[in-house]
């Protein structure tokens, strides 16, 4: 398979460093409010990174963090943390609002068929290990004390800027929201990797420390518990793109400097779902929930077919149009995949063919539009509905928009209606039956049993009247 890897700026064959077994590692939602369509546009293509690794052959161990302490509201270590905002919007305890968002998170997930790593981990489970990173880069010198803070040294490392062909406008992420700079820090690009000290004196969750009771840096929670779950190398690391800057840059510096050698070998970020005024953002106040596109009608379907539509490092544009096309484009395929039949006859070398054309467009950076015209061109082929139907099924593993479940249930749905419309005139026949027999008609009585037994209806009488049903 062929990834772009955002540290080598180019597109890579994926080589994992055991062939048995791919690490994988995800960051996980900062749960301090719902998740919005642009989060989970980064999870499902995530979902189908990992999802196509699989189908490849690849044994997967994926690990996601959830960020319930430690991410304050600038990424650049500034402002309030994002747990407690969170909590005293709503009025409830910070733990409280991890719990609820977790839970609202992985039902959004659910209902967008993203699969849940193996091993999701709160940080809040992991200071212990914070800790034992942080002493680890003091004693090497890549880190300092200051103003009751522990900063990493950014100036201590060869290269720091490792994806340094990003946007400007992701490079400024640190400084753009307009805080204040922290006059403890050494160099404008020093992160704080455990916290005593901050204006925010009301920090709901504290633990004690080497260096008194504070809290960790939301960039050494993802080092942390990955390296607990994956051990000391890493083969991909997910994201979105705007994470690439500073989070995945310090969550380098520090790993590689605390490990002694490099880290992770892959790097995956996924672009952004832009709305007509930019990035898709809490920060900005308003922003669409899978809830809201379900209350307005839209199949959590759609939304998934949508975002596979396009290339994940590409900027997806989001308007009420465009998914209403996608709407459109899903239920026409479901529609066309509802007429097809099943049988025994699958003709393996026209399905062999369908699946190089699949897994060619996964080999190629992930390319799932491509992968969405392999659907297209199996639903065309000359070949039976029975291989068709067999290709849909191995597709849908990876691009998860259950296309045989949603067939089969506008099956049911058409044969539902057709029952419901068609029973008004066979109560009408069956009547005009009962009638004629009643007139010793018993020719005409017996044509019309006739008639609806051609349609697949008995009539059965009995002692309450004539009964009829489909068999
Ligand atoms: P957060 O819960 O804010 O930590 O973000 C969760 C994930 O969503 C991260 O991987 C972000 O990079 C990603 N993300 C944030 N905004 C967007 C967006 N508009 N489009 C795509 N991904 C995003
Ligand atoms: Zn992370």
């Amino acid at each position: 398979m062929y990834l772009y890897n955002s540290l080598s700026h180019k597109k890579e064959l994926f080589v994992p460093n055991n062939p048995d077994l791919v690490k994988m590692y995800t960051c996980g939602p900062t749960v301090y409010h719902y998740a919005h369509i642009g989060n989970l546009r980064t999870y499902i293509m995530e979902d189908v990174l990992e999802k196509s690794l699989r189908y490849l052959g690849y044994n997967v161990l994926r690990v996601m963090n959830i960020t319930d302490v430690g991410h304050l509201a600038s990424d650049a270590d500034t402002g309030e943390d994002k747990m407690l905002k969170g909590a005293k919007r709503e009025n409830k305890s910070v733990m409280e609002i991890a719990q609820y968002y977790t839970d609202a998170f992985f039902a959004d997930c659910k209902k967008l068929n993203i699969k849940t790593p193996e091993v999701v981990q709160p940080a809040t489970g992991c200071i212990a290990e914070f800790i034992a990173i942080v002493e680890g880069l003091i004693e090497k010198g890549f880190a300092y004390v200051a103003g009751g803070n522990v900063y990493f040294d950014t100036s201590k490392l060869e290269n720091y800027y490792v994806f340094n062909d990003h946007d400007e406008e992701d490079l400024a992420v640190g400084v753009r929201e307009g805080v204040e700079e922290d006059t403890n820090k050494k160099n404008r690009n020093d992160f704080v990797l455990w916290f005593t000290k901050s204006k925010f004196e009301d920090q709901a969750l504290k633990w004690e420390s080497p260096w008194g009771i504070g809290y960790p840096g939301w960039h050494i929670e993802c080092s942390g518990i990955s390296m607990k779950y994956l051990g000391e190398d890493l083969d991909i690391h997910a994201g979105g793109i705007d994470n690439a800057f500073p989070h995945h840059t310090n969550e380098i510096a520090q790993s590689e400097s605390y490990l002694g050698h490099k880290w992770c070998n892959y790097w995956f970020h996924v672009h952004h779902l832009n709305t007509d005024t930019g990035k898709m953002s809490k920060s900005k106040g308003e922003f669409l929930t899978v809830s809201l596109l379900e209350q307005k009608g839209y199949d959590p379907m759609a939304y998934r077919l949508f975002c596979l539509q396009s290339h994940y490092r590409r900027n997806l544009v989001f308007s009420w149009e465009n998914l209403d096309n996608a709407v459109v484009a899903y239920q026409k395929l479901v529609a066309k995949i509802s007429t097809l039949q099943n049988g025994n006859d699958i003709d393996e070398a026209v399905l062999a063919a369908m699946k190089e054309r699949f897994v060619t467009a996964l080999n190629g950076d992930l390319n799932t539009s491509l992968a969405i015209t392999a659907v297209y061109d199996a639903l065309k082929a000359k070949t039976s509905d029975a291989t068709k139907l067999a290709a849909i099924a191995d597709f849908d593993q990876v691009l998860s928009l259950n296309l045989l479940e949603a067939a089969e249930a506008l099956r049911k749905k058409e044969a539902e209606e057709a029952a419901a419309s068609t029973g008004p005139e066979v109560d009408a026949l069956v009547a005009a039956r009962t009638a004629a027999k009643k007139a010793k008609d018993f020719a005409e009585a017996d044509r019309i049993r006739d008639e609806l037994k051609a349609r697949g209806i008995e009539i059965i009488d009995t002692p309450q009247g004539t009964k009829w049903r489909r068999v």
